[in-house]
Parts: C-alpha cells; sequence; structure tokens
C-alpha cells in the first residue's frame, strides 16, 4: 500500500500545533474522547433510524488502556460508528472543516503563538503528534466487513493498510514520544478525564495493572484492573442545586473546543405542556467563524439524552450563533429523521421559548456593568441583526444593542440617551458611516455640539442598513443627521433668518452646479465648515448607495 501525502493544510495545522501548544498537551486526551463519543452518538442515532442497523446491539464504551510499566503505548478504544478507507483518508487525511483552513490561513504568526486563539477551533485528531512519534488508528465501519489501520508519523503523510478488528469501532494507538511519556499513568489520566471529559454521556474505562504488596520477602501481585474513571451522567439533566459553577465550566470545554472558561451560561428545565432541558453558554471571545456563512452551529440536539444532531442552524435563530450549548427535548420521537426538524412545532417552540430566555439573561447582565461591555465587544453586531430578523423581540433587542456617542465616553443605549435628552429636544440623532474617528470629526456635528445636542455614533457597517428601519424608540424619532432637513427642527429663529438673507447666494451656486447635485439648500448645521454634501432625506445615504452599488443595485 503506497504513502499518502497530507494535505497542505493539515501540515500547516500539525505545524501549528507543535509550536503554540505544546504546554497544552494534554488536551489530546480531550479530543480523543470527543471523537469517541460522536463516534458512539452516530451509531446510537443510526441505531434508531436505519433499517440496516436496528438488529445491532451494543453498550457504548470507551476504553483507555495504559502501558505504566514502559511508558510506550497509550491505546483508547470506542464501539462507535467506526471508518472505513474512504473515511480514513477523508477524515484524517485533511481538514474537513472549511473555517479551520481559512483560520489557519489569515494566521499572523503572533497569533499562532497564541494558544487562547487555537482552542477556537477543534485542533482534533492531530493533536495527539504532540505526545506521539507514531499513530495507528485501526477501525471497522458498523454494518460493514472489512477493517482498515491507518498509520502516520504526523509528518509526511500515512498509510492504509487492510487489517482486524473483532467489532465496529475505532482503536488508536500511540506511540509515545518523550513528552508523552507522562501520560501513561493512572492518576494523570483520571485527573485528565476528570477535568475535560466527566460529562460525556458515556463511560469512560481505564484499565490498569493493580500492584499489591504482600508479606515482607513475598512478590507484589499484579492483577489487571478496569475503573470507570467519569461520572457520564448528561451534566444538563442534573438539577441546578447539585451543580457548581466548576461543573458548568468544565463541561463547557467538553463540547466548546474552547480553552478559555465561558462567558456567562444558562440553565433550564421546562415542565409541564413541553418537557426540556437546556444549557447555553455565552463563549468569553466570539467564535471564530461566526461571520462565515459556514459557521459550525454551536447548539447540540438531544431526545430524551440521545444525540440527534450538532449541525442543524434552526435551533435557535441565526443572530444568536454565538450561543453554544444543548437542547434535551423528552417530547420528539428518537428517531425523528433530521430533515423533519425543521418543521417540527416541538422545537418551534423551545426555539421561542429558549430566544426568549436567552435574551432575558443577556438583559440582567446589563447590572454588571464590566460584564456587560465584554458582552457588548463580542456581541454588539449579532444583536443587530436580530433588530431586523426578529421582529418579535425588536423592542427586548433595542434595549440590549449599545453605540458611540458624542457626549459620553464608552458604550450607551437608546435608553440612556433618552434620559439625557434636553426637555425640547425631538428625536434621537444619530449619523453612520464605517469608521468612528472619521464620523466624529464630521462637519455635520458641527450644529448639534454648538447647540450640546448629543448624537449617537453608528461605524457598524450593519447600523446603517437595520437603525433607519426602527423608526423609533419607545416613541422618540430617530433620525439620521447625515439627511438634507434633518437639521431644520433644532434651528432657532435666529437661524432661519440667516438662511433667507443667503438665498441670492445659493440661488448662484445652483445655477454653476447644475445637473451635478440635486439640491443646495442653506444650513445652520455647519459652524465652522462653509460647505458639505448630504444625502436627500428619502435618499439612501452615501454609504448605503455604495453598498448598493457594490451588490449590483
Ligand atoms: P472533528 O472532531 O472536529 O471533526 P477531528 O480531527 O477530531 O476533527 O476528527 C476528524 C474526523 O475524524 C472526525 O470528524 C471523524 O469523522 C473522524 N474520527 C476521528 N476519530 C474517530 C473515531 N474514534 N471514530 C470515528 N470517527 C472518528
Ligand atoms: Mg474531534
Amino acid at each position: 500500500m503506497s504513502h499518502q501525502q497530507f494535505k497542505t493544510e493539515v501540515n500547516d495545522l500539525l505545524q501549528l500545533i507543535t509550536h503554540s501548544l505544546y504546554s497544552h498537551s494534554e488536551i489530546f486526551l480531550r479530543e480523543l474522547v470527543s471523537n469517541s463519543s460522536d463516534a458512539l452518538d452516530k451509531l446510537k442515532y443510526l441505531t434508531l433510524t436505519d433499517e440496516k442497523l436496528k438488529e445491532l446491539e451494543f453498550t457504548p464504551q470507551i476504553d483507555i488502556e495504559l502501558d505504566e510499566e514502559n511508558h510506550k503505548i497509550f491505546t483508547v478504544r470506542d464501539n462507535g460508528i467506526g471508518m472505513n478507507k474512504e473515511d480514513l483518508v477523508s477524515s484524517l487525511g485533511t481538514i474537513a472543516r472549511s473555517g479551520t483552513k481559512n483560520f489557519i490561513k489569515n494566521l499572523s504568526e503572533e497569533a499562532k503563538k497564541d494558544s487562547n486563539l487555537i482552542g477556537q477551533f477543534g485542533v482534533g485528531f492531530y493533536s495527539v503528534f504532540m505526545i506521539a512519534d507514531k499513530a495507528e488508528v485501526i477501525s471497522k465501519k458498523a454494518g460493514e466487513d472489512k477493517a482498515w489501520k491507518w498509520t502516520s508519523d504526523g509528518k509526511t503523510g500515512f498509510d492504509i493498510t487492510e487489517a482486524e478488528r473483532d467489532t465496529h469501532g475505532t482503536t488508536i494507538i500511540l506511540h509515545l514520544n518523550e513528552n508523552g511519556k507522562e501520560y501513561d499513568n493512572r492518576w494523570q489520566v483520571e485527573q485528565i478525564t476528570k477535568k475535560y471529559s466527566n460529562h460525556i454521556a458515556f463511560p469512560i474505562y481505564l484499565h490498569y495493572e493493580k500492584t499489591e504488596y504482600g508479606k515482607e520477602g513475598e512478590e507484589p501481585t499484579k492483577t489487571p484492573t478496569v475503573e470507570q474513571i467519569n461520572s457520564a451522567s448528561a451534566l444538563w439533566r442534573r438539577s441546578k442545586n447539585d451543580l457548581k459553577p466548576e461543573d458548568y465550566n468544565e463541561f463547557y470545554k467538553t463540547i466548546s473546543n474552547d480553552f478559555q472558561e465561558p462567558m456567562h451560561y444558562i440553565h433550564t428545565r421546562a415542565e409541564g405542556q413541553l418537557e426540556y432541558n437546556t444549557l447555553f453558554y455565552f463563549p468569553t471571545k466570539a467564535p471564530m467563524d461566526m461571520f462565515q456563512a459556514d459557521y459550525q452551529p454551536g447548539v447540540k440536539l438531544y431526545v430524551k439524552r440521545v444525540f440527534i444532531t450538532d449541525d442543524d442552524k434552526e435551533l435557535l435563530p441565526t443572530y444568536l450563533r454565538f450561543v453554544k450549548g444543548i437542547i434535551d427535548s423528552e417530547d420528539l420521537p428518537l428517531n425523528v429523521s433530521r430533515e423533519l426538524l425543521q418543521k417540527n412545532k416541538v422545537l418551534a417552540n423551545i426555539k421561542k421559548a429558549s430566544t426568549k430566555k436567552i435574551l432575558s439573561e443577556i438583559k440582567k447582565l446589563q447590572n454588571n456593568s464590566e460584564k456587560y461591555t465584554s458582552f457588548i465587544e463580542e456581541y454588539n453586531r449579532p444583536l443587530k441583526e436580530g433588530l431586523y430578523s426578529d421582529f418579535e423581540n425588536k423592542e427586548s433587542l433595542m434595549e440590549l444593542v449599545r453605540f458611540k456617542s458624542t457626549a459620553v465616553e464608552g458604550w450607551t443605549s437608546f435608553k440612556e440617551y433618552k434620559e439625557r435628552m434636553g426637555e425640547d429636544q425631538k428625536s434621537i440623532y444619530f449619523i453612520t458611516g464605517d469608521n468612528e474617528g472619521f464620523l466624529r470629526n464630521s462637519p455635520l456635528l458641527e450644529v448639534y455640539k454648538s447647540k450640546n445636542i448629543e448624537v449617537l455614533i453608528m461605524a457598524d457597517e450593519i447600523d446603517e442598513v437595520v437603525i433607519p428601519m426602527l423608526g423609533k424608540y419607545d416613541d422618540v424619532e430617530l433620525k439620521a443627521i447625515n439627511k438634507a432637513g434633518s437639521a431644520d427642527e433644532i434651528k432657532s429663529d435666529d437661524d432661519k433668518k440667516s438662511e433667507d438673507s443667503i438665498k441670492p447666494l445659493i440661488e448662484k451656486i445652483k445655477e454653476i452646479l447644475g445637473e451635478s447635485v440635486k439640491d443646495v439648500v442653506a444650513s445652520t448645521r455647519l459652524t465652522d465648515s462653509p460647505s458639505c454634501v448630504v444625502a436627500d432625506e428619502n435618499d439612501p445615504t452615501s454609504q448605503m448607495a455604495q453598498m448598493m452599488k457594490a451588490m449590483g443595485q
């Protein structure tokens, strides 16, 4: 069997891992266990839905075998779905997730050294090459006859040959390097497993030799021993009272591929008409694929503790795609097909209730201004998307989004703006554009400054699309100041008089500029600059005009 090269992105990833993740090498075990757990989830699901596999009886489990005497071999075994030859090539020879590929490509040399950044994607199987010179993967796919062995040194490429394996599933045999020797140790493995994998849904058994010392002069006896080392209780089904923040944080790491603690978690049990448990997390840093169309959804669906899918983008509204976690329903049939999920009433209800719950928790976060600022720095933008996509929750979302302003430092809300408004101020004023610094120096702000009127600075490209659509906040109109006529309502009688006095000059300018402009008007909005260009009240503003041009409108 010939030797096959890794795809270039695999080489890049291997480079990255070996250079940056060394101090975190223990995560190899978390990654292997999580792959086994996924494989067991998949097979469990198939035995419920696939005619061919319905007869198959299996007790899902993961086994870890140690070589405490020689510290050479480390084995992880599962009886999950397994891989055939094609699967081995496509899963272990390339990087399937396109987000990861782009992510690596775009990382600067500096960023590559930041292991927190790396924690943002599944480091996955290749992390074994931090601690092994050679890895063998022996696998047999459920429902198939042949087993295959994939072997690699994690440098050049891999070989695949036919192999033997009794049952379906996968065995990973690691030939440890110097750095890996410490993992052939019972206490180490127990501790790492508890840290990362305590709450996965399947038991993890540790196989080792127990040494017992007899009377003096007698040889100690060695007994092969098997011990379950994780609690394997689906954490989200346990009572909140039994759980500590550490339990939640540790569980988060097992489901999110994130090293960092989560920013926040929300654990809910619903009883009554519908019965379900949800556990949601806000990552401390926004997922790196948040703005990619092919982002990986963060929420996994379970039915009565059986994993159904982690690839359904409809479980929560798109704008909440940064939320990670679990929905576990008691009401769906176990063999619900993934295609039918979209139209499912039970799920629609869970989605609706979960959205409300998440938004109300975000509202509560506002009480802690430091925490809320961090939240806004990461998630302001998706919330703004919600302003135009989630009509039902528009009112709550308007309380949650934040803006920069001419009146205060940092972020501010519509509500705070309204509280600061002068008695005879009629509207909430805002200016849109793509650069905060530019906007702050805009001549359009001059008249508002001179009259001490606050203007919201909207420098996020999405603002221009979303904010004008809102119309009002709490009965106060929202007005873009980069529109003709927008300053009319703040004019004094003196302003109006001086405008009249320059009418003849205006006529002259109009004559000269002719067709190249729509209109020329006197304005009191400027105090220091002589003139500026603005959009007509009903026209798109200039930035919007550019965006529409770019979209071919
Ligand atoms: P990820 O788990 O994020 O997809 P990995 O590098 O951890 O990335 O694994 C790559 C792929 O290899 C998995 O998606 C899966 O298809 C396959 N795989 C890895 N380990 C196993 C296993 N124990 N059983 C079955 N398939 C596996
Ligand atoms: Mg994985």
